[in-house]
C-alpha cells in the first residue's frame, strides 16, 4: 500500500489557503508511508498509541512534528515527553500535572490541548463543559507549578453521523466553547488559539465551522 499523494496535494492545497494546520494521523502506517509523505515536505504526524510513536520517532528524521492525539494515560507521558510536539487530548487536571512533571524532567515546555466531549456517544473520551471548567479553574489556581505546559487550545470529535447538521451544530458549539474559555482564561495568552477539530469524513465541515488543525488518516495513507 502508498500513500494517497493526488489526495494529499489537494488537501494540503486547500487548508494552505485557508491557514489550517494539516497532521497526518499515521497511526497503524509503517515508516515508509510516513516517509513518502515526509519527502514531500509533510512534518506534522499524528499517533494515538505510545509504543507505536516512540518506535517510529527514533526511525525517523528528528524534524518530524509528533502529534500525540489518542488516549494518554499518565504513567506513559514519560516515554513521549522528550519529544513530542504537541498533545491534544488531555482529558484530566492529574494529565495536566504529569506531562508538566516530564516537561520539567527534560527541561523542556510541552504543549497541550483540552479535549472536549461533544459526541452523543458513549464511546468518546473528553470532558463535559463543567469538568471543562473546573479543570480550567484548578489550572488557573496553581498556574505558578504549571510553567512547563502551554494549553494551546481545545480538541474534539463529532458525532459519528451522515447527518451534516448534527456535525455542523457540534463543530459550531465547540468553536463558540474556544472563544468563551479564551476570554474568561486565556485573554493575555495569545497561543491559546487552536481549535482542532476535523478528520477525513467531516474536515470541510469543520474548517467551515472554525477548525484551526484538522487530524486526517484514510484520506492520505488509505484505509486502515
Ligand atoms: C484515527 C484518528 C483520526 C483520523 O481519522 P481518519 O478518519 O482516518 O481521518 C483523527 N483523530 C483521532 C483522534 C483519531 O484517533
Amino acid at each position: 500500500m502508498s500513500i494517497q499523494k493526488e489526495q494529499y496535494k489537494n488537501i494540503i492545497k486547500e487548508l494552505s489557503a485557508k491557514g489550517v494546520t494539516l497532521v497526518a494521523v499515521s497511526k497503524k502506517k509503517p515508516a515508509v508511508d510516513i516517509m513518502e509523505l515526509y519527502r514531500l515536505g509533510h512534518r506534522d504526524f499524528g499517533e494515538n498509541y505510545v509504543q507505536e510513536l516512540e518506535e517510529k520517532q527514533a526511525a525517523l528524521p528528528a524534524d518530524i512534528r509528533w502529534h500525540f492525539i489518542g488516549h494518554l494515560q499518565s504513567n506513559k507521558v514519560k516515554y513521549i515527553a522528550p519529544f513530542v510536539h504537541l498533545i491534544h487530548a488531555v482529558d484530566s487536571f492529574g494529565l495536566l500535572q504529569e506531562i508538566n512533571k516530564q516537561a520539567h524532567k527534560n527541561n523542556r515546555t510541552i504543549d497541550v490541548m483540552l479535549q472536549v466531549y461533544i459526541a452523543k456517544e458513549e464511546t468518546k473520551f473528553g470532558l463535559d463543559e463543567q469538568e471543562l471548567t473546573t479543570l480550567l479553574e484548578e489550572y488557573t489556581a496553581n498556574i505558578q507549578s504549571m510553567a512547563n505546559i502551554r494549553i494551546c487550545g481545545l480538541m474534539g470529535m463529532a458525532t459519528n453521523t451522515n447527518d451534516e447538521q448534527v456535525i455542523r451544530k457540534e463543530f459550531a458549539w465547540l468553536h463558540q466553547l474556544l472563544l468563551r474559555i479564551k476570554s474568561q482564561y486565556f485573554a493575555d495568552r495569545p497561543y491559546f488559539e487552536t481549535l482542532s477539530m476535523g478528520m477525513s469524513a467531516d474536515y470541510e465541515l469543520a474548517i467551515e465551522e472554525g477548525s484551526t488543525m484538522v487530524r486526517i488518516g484514510s484520506l492520505i495513507f488509505g484505509a486502515r
